[in-house]
């Protein structure tokens, strides 16, 4: 039952070798969400083997090409793979303009449908939710419309102990009620507390992705506790002035987002091709926040702290 995030991408708008473009995609069992797709995503994919067919929900921060260039391509490998699952989009409306004028000239149906789903920009909204994880989009300030997204694993079902069940032998129906959280009453009208009967397997973890954006300390309030928060973190403090004149941050900006969010981990990236060495990105906001780390490709995190 691992929550497992892979960097795909960590660069900005210009490319450099090896870096990629803004890609990261979450493992949860049996399912794959990605989130930005900028150019080379499907390749970062194939290098670790994910499969296509596991991956049915797309979730794009917003339309600067280092964030979804790399979807076309996706969309077309998998339609040639004959992938016949539904693929959920959530993005900008505009996104679903450019799909499909991408598509008009080959007058060929894709084998699997779209569902788009147009984010709006103005608050923290619910945007997805499945058996693990409720989705949510949070706006930013950028260039243009922009959102991070913030996953948060369900509660998981409580575990029954097992002194109680020998003890008991309680049915189906009553072992689902206690999972559920509901109490126990026995044939003589005794009732056993949910508390003490049954004890949390594991407390959910969470995940944070904020995109491009200008230091915006208000996010703070929706980032509390979170488990791992990815903050883009494109400029040095050297080069301060050209983050606010270009709406991006800087490393000490993330890391104080991460501490007045009291997170447990910040996953620093986005960074500016300036930076060949990401070092001083990572020192400096090291002096704010310890508990930091660079978005490198193709490197796995397990997300349980
Ligand atoms: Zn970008």
């Amino acid at each position: 039952m691992s929550f497992n995030l892979t960097v795909l991408g960590s660069g900005s708008a210009l490319p450099l070798f090896n870096r990629f473009q803004s890609a990261q995609i979450i493992e949860k069992n049996d399912k794959l969400y990605l989130i930005d797709c900028g150019e080379g995503t499907q390749i970062q994919l194939i290098n670790l083997k994910f499969s296509f067919y596991k991956l049915n929900d797309i979730f794009i921060t917003h339309l600067h090409g280092d964030h979804f260039f790399g979807l076309m391509g996706l969309l077309s490998s998998m339609h040639l793979l004959k992938k016949q699952n539904t693929v959920n989009i959530y993005a900008h409306k505009d996104l679903l303009d450019i799909i499909n004028l991408t598509l008009k000239p080959n007058e060929t149906d894709l084998s699997f449908k779209i569902n788009f789903i147009a984010l709006s920009y103005n608050e923290v909204n619910l945007i997805f939710k499945d058996k693990y994880f409720e989705v949510y989009s949070i706006p930013l300030n950028h260039s243009l419309a922009t959102c991070g997204f913030i996953f948060r694993e369900k509660i998981p079902l409580l575990n029954v102990n097992k002194d109680f069940l020998l003890e008991h032998n309680p049915s189906y129906d009553q072992i689902n009620g206690i999972k559920n959280g509901m109490d126990y009453k026995d044939g003589n009208g005794i009732v056993y507390p949910n508390a003490s009967i049954s004890h949390i397997s594991k407390l959910p973890s969470s995940f944070a992705y904020i995109s491009d954006t200008i230091y915006k300390p208000d996010i703070v309030d929706h980032l509390q506790n979170i488990s791992l928060l990815y903050h883009e973190a494109t400029f040095s403090n050297e080069f301060q002035q050209a983050a606010i004149d270009k709406l991006h941050s800087t490393s000490a900006e993330a890391a104080l987002i991460a501490k007045n969010a009291n997170v447990k981990k910040l996953m620093i990236g986005h960074f500016s091709s300036r930076f060949k060495d990401y070092s001083i990105l990572l020192d400096e906001a090291k002096t704010i926040f310890k508990e930091v780390i660079a978005a490198v490709p193709l490197e796995k995190h397990v997300i349980d702290y």
